[in-house]
């Protein structure tokens, strides 16, 4: 590459990051409630067997997927209710045709069930888009009693916005919650940042989407403990923000149910510790924090 070349596509990249950088907007002075030191969303992507499915997986993969629909979310719903923790329950649309009991059950324990697209992706084609989200908002709210406000997707901002949305969680690019735009510097929503670290599926997935031996990753629920522990604590000396990211697929295997309890009651040992639905949390940020 000559030098003129090079210093070209440094200019491009520069530019890349700028226009990254200008529809991002961090909130530096972020403020929790009176008396609240501490915020932590429990999020569900009830995915079931339905990107499995999506991926053509092999039956004894989607047997993984559907446990978590006949039996994980069940478990997780119970453990929640027994330290009066409400969760976020992000949902594919399709999810409701295959177990709407569960939802209208965690619907009237007061979790909040928000948008997780109509089949776990977002057609390119802008009407289809806007079909499948429209049919995800009827099916969430047949089971809810309620439109979603909240979605875990890449759905177009506009699209979100004109349905009412209020906020999105699916970036990691900062650990507190922020205000993003779309490429167009317009449709500002608030994000609600999440983290492969603090993620069930990249501690606990066996033969995930094909993958090698060597890529195998089951790792004993106790290191996994540790390793939140210590993000827990990290966020708590600083004062800010966890969402988990779990799978009801994954995290409702009983000796994990057992593991995120036994971090929830180290959690609600310490004074300051919330945990809201991510629809509290980002109506807070909104009323806090206006735009
Ligand atoms: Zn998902």
């Amino acid at each position: 590459m000559t030098s003129a070349a090079l210093a070209d596509e440094v200019e491009q990249l520069k530019a890349v990051a700028l226009a990254y950088e200008a529809r991002h907007f961090p909130i530096p002075d972020f403020v929790l409630p009176p008396g609240v030191r501490m915020a932590v969303n429990f999020t569900l992507d009830f995915d079931a067997m339905l990107a499995r499915r999506l991926a053509n997986e092999p039956p004894m993969q989607l047997a993984k997927g559907e446990f978590g629909g006949r039996i994980g979310i069940w478990r997780l719903l119970e453990m929640y209710e027994a330290h009066d923790i409400k969760v976020t329950i992000f949902t594919p649309g399709r999810i409701c045709e295959l177990y709407p009991e569960a939802l209208r059950r965690a619907a009237r324990a007061g979790h909040e069930i928000a948008d997780h697209m109509w089949e776990h992706h977002v057609p390119k084609d802008k009407a289809l888009e806007e079909d499948h989200l429209l049919k995800t908002i009827a099916a969430l709210e047949r089971v809810a009693g309620r439109r979603p406000v909240g979605t875990r997707s890449e759905h177009s901002p506009a699209l979100l916005r004109r349905q009412g949305f209020i906020y999105n969680s699916s970036t990691s690019c900062t650990y507190t919650p922020l205000y993003q735009d779309d490429e167009n510097g317009m449709n500002r929503m608030v994000q609600l940042p999440v983290h492969f670290a603090i993620d069930d599926a990249m501690y606990f997935s066996a033969n995930w989407a094909g993958s090698k031996t060597a890529a195998q990753r089951l790792l004993d629920p106790d290191e996994v403990f540790e390793m939140w522990r210590s993000a827990f604590w990290h966020q708590y000396r600083l004062g800010g923000y966890l969402n988990f990211m779990l799978h009801p697929f994954v995290s409702g295997r009983a000796s994990r149910v057992d593991m995120l309890e036994r971090l929830i009651v180290e959690m609600k040992k310490l004074p300051g510790v919330w945990f809201p639905t991510c629809e509290d949390l980002a109506r807070h940020v909104l009323a806090r924090h206006p735009a």
